[in-house]
């Protein structure tokens, strides 16, 4: 049996079924994860509910705006009602305008930054303090991330700089909540094609340019950032914490 098996989860960030999020959750749910989803409003509801649904029509799904405070009381509430406890929590959201990363960096608005970095670094913070009193026998807490945040990467920008503060939200949050047995890491993958991908300018060429310069000489797939997910969810992954792993085909090694 699977040592995941019976482990209780939470994923947030599944738009479709091409979101690196529903890789990871069906790579635990095979591993016999019990799971709880997440989504932003109406507008992706039906997807989700489709996908989730999949897993058994019992399936916890949830409403949930990172950006409001009362709809992660909300979901973390009703996640202690119907679960009583959990063991792992996915985060793979992310948004900036799309202005902001097509344009030059240097124009950047406050609005832009404020709003990237809310959305995409401060949630892990309060997805975190949300489920860490749940994580009663230890857990894991994994967020992913992108290289744009240590280099540039033309047209990646302001979400560059907001994964740069989401992988040391993660260091923090790792002292923080080790004393717990509570691991928090972060997935660096290399380019998928999804919804938010296509919304940085470019992003086809990114595909290229990995599968040009990768020492592996091609894209990573979904499947393996599931199996990634599964590994740092695992027994495994048991003294890691606070780091980046990177899962882009060996990419990040390059100098040229
Ligand atoms: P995706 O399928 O579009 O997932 C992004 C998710 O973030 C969507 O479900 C989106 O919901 C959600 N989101 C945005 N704003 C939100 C908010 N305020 N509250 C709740 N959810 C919100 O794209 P993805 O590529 O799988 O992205 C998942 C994560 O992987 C992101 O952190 C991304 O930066 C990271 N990543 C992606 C790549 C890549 O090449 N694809 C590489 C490295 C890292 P809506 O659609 O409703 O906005």
């Amino acid at each position: 049996m699977s040592q995941l098996a019976g482990k209780l989860g939470i994923v947030f960030g599944v738009a479709n079924k091409r979101s690196i999020a529903w890789a990871i959750a069906q790579a635990w749910h095979k591993a016999g994860v019990k799971l709880a989803f997440t989504y932003q409003g109406e507008r992706l509801k039906e997807n989700v509910e489709e996908l989730a649904g999949t897993f058994g029509p019992d399936t916890l799904l949830m409403p949930c705006d990172v950006t409001k405070d009362e709809d992660i009381a909300r979901v973390f509430a009703e996640v202690g009602q119907k679960f009583g406890e959990l063991h792992l929590m996915l985060h793979s959201v992310a948004f900036a305008p799309k202005e902001a990363l097509e344009g030059e960096f240097v124009n950047t608005s406050r609005e832009a930054f404020r709003v990237a970095h809310d959305v995409s670094a401060y949630s892990l913070i309060a997805l975190a303090r949300g489920a860490a009193p749940l994580m009663t026998d230890g857990g894991s807490i994994i967020a992913m991330t992108y290289y744009g945040s240590e280099k540039v990467v033309p047209h990646y920008n302001v979400m560059g700089v907001a994964k740069a503060a989401l992988e040391a939200s993660t260091r923090y949050l790792a002292y923080d909540l080790g004393p717990k047995k509570i691991r928090v890491n972060c997935i660096s993958a290399g380019p998928v094609n999804t919804l938010a991908a296509r919304g940085i300018a470019g992003f086809t060429d990114m595909l290229k340019h990995y599968e040009a310069h990768a020492p592996l000489k091609r894209n990573v797939l979904p499947d393996e950032l599931g199996a990634t997910g599964t590994f740092l969810a695992s027994d495994g992954a048991a003294a890691i914490t606070g780091q980046v792993l990177y899962v882009d085909c060996g990419y990040q090694i390059m100098g040229m």
